[in-house]
């Protein structure tokens, strides 16, 4: 009953896309992975319930430690109002390009809300600095001692610049949470890693539980051939992004595809925040992939020929034209009012680039919505083409499935995706691993038991002479039996020999000894029946040392043979075998052996 647990709690992306946060308890520490924000929602709902940790007062005396794993605000979103509104100044964890990035989306988003839809009880500037100050880096492979027992290392998560899985350990229990992450490299980044860590439980997302894509070359030539037809005809494309991410991916795409075809049409990037990105694309050069650090000696990948800062007031002009703009969802700010623009042109289309959450316009017109209802009872007809292209950086199925096989975990848990695409993958991964995978709802607690392993010393005799029994030298990633005693002493464990325990413990040893009888037909004196015996030994056992003892007895090695005639009948001989514990195979096999008779020709 008293088996040490884990239990996970999703506040957010528990069976839902969006307002990722999950609390675990672990060896009796409690940390928060991820705080983020849902882009479907303007109310509370839009925030995680804190309150569900405490009613009242601040979150310090109940977490130990805050991780971030990448600076998409549905992962960071909420964390000044965690840190600064409802109050917490424990540590936050995150690797050092989200440190960078972070702040500005979250003032970004913080503008948005506050300045132009005029939301009061939001954070402020000030807010998102201090909670940032609270903020420690992570290094890849680096193992960060969070206090004495609670530990965490960052792992490479491809998806953007800077996303990080985290393997969190207390004593012998240990947790691998993934973030977003992306199995197969792409333009700008590599693919995700980790080590063979074995941890206890795996919380992986589960955006595209049930897709397996097709090839990215496909993709992006279908991408090209969808932008160039829109740009021949005289249309306008609309590229919702994230600022960072696809939109570098992408942009790297086009300006290739211009340079390639010797273009005219103008593409546009809308925001001030492109510089920035690729300043910090520079900065964190070694955070993307290889063929980009590569080139970089060259050129430098994020500076683009063909693609322009964006005005607003460039949307009007007549003719071709192909703008990125933020946020990647049409949810809000310049990418909504362009569209809104656009939406009443036929020859006009809008690409969404990546997943799109319920409840944002992205998600609407995705599924085929082409009245919509926005802000002050006014519809808007949408004529445009619509057309959704995959190149969200998630792992799919089949990465997923790769990155169990990468960490083999003992129990699955997925979060960050839709409840029916994770009950089919949940089939399949307890199908092909033969593991339990849970996927709780917001709110909803799932406790996994782990194996307590304790650690015992093993003394160096012991260990010299289990080298010298020979065998195939040690192999760490293998149980391996060995013999010997365990010792408990001060509250800590050791094997040894037994000999040896023997001699600490001041103990005498104790011999077992196994008997048995074996009835012979056998028409010779009983000593002469014990010589044909140790005739018919020596000629069978080769290599045993075997005596003939002037007390009556015949001993191979430990086994002692006595012989003597049946009361009844003095043809029938009861041999009485008796062997100590350690030749217990070899007792067996003697006792079967005279079962059957002396063979008749001895002398
Ligand atoms: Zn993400």
């Amino acid at each position: 009953d008293n088996m040490p647990e884990i239990k996970v709690t999703p506040l957010g992306a528990g069976q839902d896309v969006g307002r990722s946060c999950i609390l675990v308890s672990i060896g009796g520490k409690n940390i928060m992975l991820d705080c983020g924000m849902h882009m479907g929602y303007n109310d509370d709902r839009r925030f995680p319930d804190f309150s569900y940790i405490t009613q009242n007062g601040r979150l310090t005396e109940f977490l130990d430690c805050v991780i971030i794993s990448h600076f998409h605000l549905d992962h960071c979103g909420a964390l000044p109002f965690m840190s600064e509104m409802v109050g917490y100044d424990g540590p936050i964890y995150m690797t050092h390009p989200t440190k960078a990035i972070c702040p500005i989306l979250l003032e970004d988003f913080r503008k948005i809300t506050v300045d132009k839809k005029g939301e009061t009880n939001f954070f402020t500037s000030q807010m998102i600095k201090d909670c940032m100050k609270k903020v420690v880096p992570l290094n890849l492979h680096q193992t960060v001692q969070v206090d004495d027992e609670l530990e965490i290392k960052a792992y490479y998560a491809g998806h953007v610049l800077g996303a990080a899985m985290v393997h969190i350990k207390v004593g012998s229990e240990s947790v691998v949470y993934t973030g977003d992450y992306n199995m197969t490299p792409d333009r700008h980044l590599g693919a995700a890693w980790i080590d063979k860590c074995r941890p206890d439980l795996l919380i992986s997302e589960s955006t595209y539980a049930t897709t397996i894509r097709d090839s990215k070359r496909c993709r992006e030539r279908d991408f090209l051939k969808k932008v160039h037809e829109s740009i021949e005809r005289g249309g306008k494309v609309l590229i919702p992004v994230f600022a960072l991410g696809r939109a570098q991916e992408l942009c790297i795409l086009l300006e290739t595809f211009w340079e390639r075809m010797n273009l005219k049409a103008p593409i546009y990037f809308s925001t001030g925040l492109t510089e920035k990105a690729n300043h910090y694309y520079k900065l964190f050069i070694t955070w993307t992939n290889q063929k980009i650090r590569k080139t970089f000696v060259q050129r430098n990948m994020f500076e683009f020929k063909h693609i322009k800062a964006f005005d607003r007031s460039y949307a009007d002009n007549p003719g071709p034209m192909v703008v990125f703009a933020t946020p990647g969802m049409l949810h809000a700010g310049q990418s909504l009012q362009i569209f809104k623009k656009w939406a009443g042109n036929e020859k006009n289309m809008v690409i969404m680039p990546g997943y799109c959450v319920q409840g944002t316009i992205g998600h609407k017109i995705l599924n085929g919505q082409r009245k919509l209802e926005m802000e002050g009872r006014s519809t808007l007809d949408v004529k445009l083409q619509v057309e959704y292209m995959s190149f969200s950086a998630h792992a799919d199925a089949k990465g997923i499935m790769q990155l169990i096989r990468m960490a083999e975990p003992r129990n699955m848990l997925l979060v960050h995706g839709e409840a029916v695409k994770m009950e089919f993958l949940k089939g399949k991964i307890e199908q092909e691993f033969s593991i339990d995978c849970h996927m709780p709802a917001n709110g909803e607690t799932v406790a996994v038991t782990t194996n307590p392993s304790v650690p015992v010393d093993i003394s160096l005799n012991l260990l010299k002479r289990e080298m010298a029994l020979g065998g195939p030298l040690p192999d760490p990633k293998k149980p391996r039996t060995m013999h010997g005693t365990l010792i408990m002493k001060e509250n800590s464990l050791k094997l040894v020999s037994s000999e040896q325990a023997l001699k600490e413990l001041g103990l005498n040893e104790h011999q077992l000894r196994f008997t048995c009888r074996v009835q012979l037909q056998d028409p010779h004196s009983d000593s002469d029946t014990l010589h044909r015996i140790y005739t018919h030994l020596k000629s069978v056992l080769k290599g045993y040392t075997i005596q003939h003892l002037p007390d009556g007895t015949v001993m191979v090695e430990s086994i002692v043979i006595k012989v003597s005639s049946c009361a009844e009948d003095a043809n029938t001989k009861v041999l009485l075998l008796s062997w100590s514990y350690q030749d217990e195979d070899l007792g067996s096999f003697l006792s079967t052996l005279l079962k059957k008779g002396l063979p008749s020709g001895l002398c």
